[in-house]
């Protein structure tokens, strides 16, 4: 039997707000266990909650930037749960009027276009940390990540390939980058996927019952998660038994799911509207003000780059994808005036540095000036493309001033033609037996002379130079 999958996705994503949703507490990362803390995100009787603007701010620039169409008069409800990560014993959320509805992202699958529908985008608050290692017979909790601000932003069930819901999750992080609403970190829990996927049999209509799979925090693990999912569910069917709709948790070590609870349905919540808070209306002025602030968008900024520059599709995705390879072309750009040369060099040498450094695109540490600096060094022929690499490593590694390095360490190639011929000279005397060959009719010995003229003139000419200054000399024999 034949199966097609169908998945949605729920991604939460932490808004890097100052503060947090409903307190002034920061939302740093990494802080000691409950120190930022106070009475509202620890859900202290009597303590009431205050709105952060800039939360809703960023959920409209979410919006916007995904096509949605904003709620205008939104609210607050109450989420009802015990569970110790949550003080309150409920989690202050969106359920009837979610701020953002509507929207879609466009991706693109092996050349193939599509648009994934967002059924909503909505405002919550994230739970704190349970930590089990510790001891055996108990588990701590940190509240820092309590009350941190939270979109969760809900997927129609589009998906019908692992392939579409990277496609998804990358373009969703990079416009998330782009508008600067998170640092999408997600080895820090900034950005997690809960996965609903179902099988059904080829010609079955409705959708097969499907799971839940939540809080899988990396595109490979999220990929795994999928795959494996996907084959247990059409096992479970084809020995003639049900899927059971609940919630798995995904080891990815182990490489399997396994079932945590029976998913919960909207009424076991008993959601109802948050009373602590009034609700929010949004003007058309704040909508329009949020509007024309926003940045370039990736598929826009795609378009323009491929118009504007001529530049091959592959590179332009490469480099639109991130926002930090962005600023690099751009910056670079900018000095030197030639946006070819420097995509070449983003993904020839930065890509490589990059890897080989195991370095995030948004960790780069240099100056993208250095790099335009260093392609009109190039171009001026002050240095040659080998010793361009050289010190493009330093400036990738240590930032350097690529002028003050060459300067420094004398990397200037040799101008001088007659320095150039005097060595070439010298070489071919040096070198008989090459020359008889030479004459006899072997053409590989041109290469032989200009190799030792480079390793001469250590690497500091120009090798379009050498090259015909060898030609010339090798004629006159
Ligand atoms: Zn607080
Ligand atoms: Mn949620």
């Amino acid at each position: 039997m034949e199966f097609l999958t169908t998945m949605g996705l729920e991604v939460h994503c932490e808004l890097s707000t100052k503060t947090k949703i409903f307190c002034s507490c920061s939302t740093e990362f990494g802080g000691e266990p409950n120190t930022h803390v106070c009475e509202v995100c620890t859900g202290m009787p009597g303590s009431l909650p205050m709105l952060n603007e800039q939360v809703v701010e960023y959920a409209i620039r979410t919006g916007l930037a995904t096509n949605c169409t904003i709620t205008q008069y939104n609210k607050f409800d109450r989420k009802n749960y015990f569970y110790p990560d949550l003080p309150k014993a409920y989690q202050v959320s969106q359920l009837y009027m979610p701020i953002c509805q509507n929207g879609h992202i466009d991706i693109e699958v092996n050349g193939v276009k599509k648009a994934i529908r967002i059924k909503e985008i909505h405002m919550e608050e994230d739970a704190g940390k349970l930590i089990h290692d510790p001891w055996d017979d108990c588990s701590l909790v940190d509240y820092n990540r309590c009350g941190v601000p939270l979109l969760e932003i809900v997927s129609e069930p589009d998906f019908e390939s692992g392939d579409e819901v990277i496609a998804y999750l990358t373009k969703l992080k990079s416009i998330l980058q782009y508008i600067d609403v998170s640092d999408c970190k997600m080895e820090q829990g900034s950005l997690r996927a809960d996965v609903n996927l179902s099988v059904r049999p080829v010609g079955q209509t409705e959708l097969g019952t499907r799971t839940e799979m939540k809080n899988i925090n990396s595109f490979k693990a999220i990929a795994r998660a999928i795959e494996g999912e996907r084959k247990r569910q059409i096992e479970v069917i084809t020995d003639g038994k049900k899927v059971v709709q609940e919630t798995r948790r995904w080891d990815d070590n182990k490489g399997s799911s396994f079932a945590m609870r029976s998913k919960e349905n909207a009424q076991d919540y008993r959601y109802f509207p948050e009373p602590d808070l009034v609700p929010i209306e949004i003007s058309d002025e704040w909508i329009e003000k949020v509007k024309n602030g926003l940045p370039e968008l990736p598929t826009a900024k795609k378009e323009r780059y491929i118009a504007e520059y001529g530049l091959p599709e592959y590179d332009v995705d490469i480099i639109t994808g991130s926002k930090y390879l962005v600023k690099i072309f751009e910056k670079a750009t900018e000095i030197c005036g030639e946006p070819k040369e420097v995509s070449n060099w983003i993904m020839g040498e930065v890509l490589r540095m990059a890897s080989e450094t195991s370095t995030e695109f948004e960790d780069i540490k240099f100056n993208p000036d250095s790099l335009g600096k260093l392609i009109v060094i190039l171009k001026n022929k002050v240095i040659n493309r080998n010793t361009a690499k050289e010190v493009f490593e330093k400036v990738f590694t240590d930032d350097i001033d690529p002028e003050k390095y060459i300067k420094e360490n004398g990397l200037e190639m040799v101008t001088d033609n007659g320095a150039v011929e005097a060595i070439v000279k010298a070489v071919i005397e040096a070198n008989p037996k090459a020359v008889a060959e030479f004459k006899g009719g072997s053409a590989k010995v041109k290469g032989f002379i200009i190799g030792q003229c480079m390793k001469q003139l250590k690497g500091k000419a120009d090798p379009g130079t050498v090259n015909k200054i060898v030609a010339e000399e090798l004629e006159k024999l």
